[in-house]
């Protein structure tokens, strides 16, 4: 029901009672507020230095503010990727260019450089802690389509690999990998169920290493573990054909890994 007003909220033993506008009643055994974010930047100065009071702060990926070579932000207030990690992710690369611009070192700002919070645009991890938990990393099928890949989703039953049983009875939830179709490389996850955070990590260096699909067949994950989803994502992409896994085997034969 959108554009509706919420008038009144209570909760009792059967769980929360909303009231609208309209005079409708519904019963829900939750409330999720989203509610979204603004700046907090009205009394800080920003006008005296010519920007925008209570806006958003602009920056460039080595988080320096365009037009300044002095002025820097992150985390939040730079509406770059509202997350914790995130923002002390760009504080590291603030500090560290801010010292090397200053001792003028070489500043390391290409992509994924020293210098840089690259991750922030399409490699970010968070979860909804919710129950169950949802736990995604890089882009969503929707994200990667309207950025322009060309792109094919795998999905997964969560509660078919053995290591579900061993960790929960009925355990259920659900696993998305959208893999980028030019490169064979993995975009994103998204998993649905209990604990699913904990296979954020190893989503999040897959994806930031750009492992392509076919080398992801040769990272076995322990049974029985909920992890082998893993290895049924992959199945579900298909094998590589022989011509694309050569260059890696010459690779291991001849020891270069
Ligand atoms: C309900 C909620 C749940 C969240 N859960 C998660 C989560 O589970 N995981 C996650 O990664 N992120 C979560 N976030 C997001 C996370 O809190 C933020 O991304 C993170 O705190 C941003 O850090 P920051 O340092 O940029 O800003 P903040 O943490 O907001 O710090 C800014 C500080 O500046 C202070 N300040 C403001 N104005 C002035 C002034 N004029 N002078 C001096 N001090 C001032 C503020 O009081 C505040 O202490 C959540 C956010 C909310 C609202």
């Amino acid at each position: 029901m959108l554009e509706t007003k919420t008038t009144r909220v209570t909760r009792d033993e059967s769980g929360v009672i909303l009231e609208t506008g309209d005079g409708r009643t519904i019963s829900a055994q939750e409330v999720l507020v989203a509610a979204g974010r603004t700046p907090r930047t009205g009394d800080i100065g920003l006008d005296s230095v010519g920007l925008k009071s209570g806006a958003w702060i602009e920056t460039d990926d080595t988080m320096l503010v365009p037009g300044f070579d002095w002025l820097y932000a992150a985390g939040d207030v730079t509406n770059r990727a509202l997350l914790t990690h995130q923002g002390k992710y760009q504080a590291r690369a603030a500090g560290d260019v801010i010292a090397a611009r200053a001792a003028g070192a070489a500043v390391s700002d290409a992509p994924w450089g020293t210098h840089v919070a690259t991750a922030d645009h399409e490699a970010v991890p968070q979860v909804t802690f919710t129950d169950p938990e949802i736990a995604s990393f890089g882009l969503t099928a929707a994200a990667a389509r309207r950025n322009g890949y060309d792109i094919r989703v795998v999905d997964y039953e969560i509660g078919h690999v053995a290591g579900a049983s061993v960790r929960a009875d009925g355990y259920a939830g659900t696993a998305r990998m959208v893999v980028d179709e030019k490169r064979k490389v993995v975009l994103g996850m998204t998993f649905v169920g209990p604990d699913v955070s904990e296979l954020l990590q190893a989503a999040t260096i897959a994806v930031v290493a750009e492992v392509p699909v076919d080398r992801l067949w040769h990272a076995v994950p322990a049974y029985p573990t909920v992890n082998e989803v893993w290895l049924r994502l992959p199945e579900g992409y298909g094998r590589p054909s022989p011509s694309a896994s050569d260059e890696p085997r010459e690779i291991l034969r001849t020891g270069r890994l």
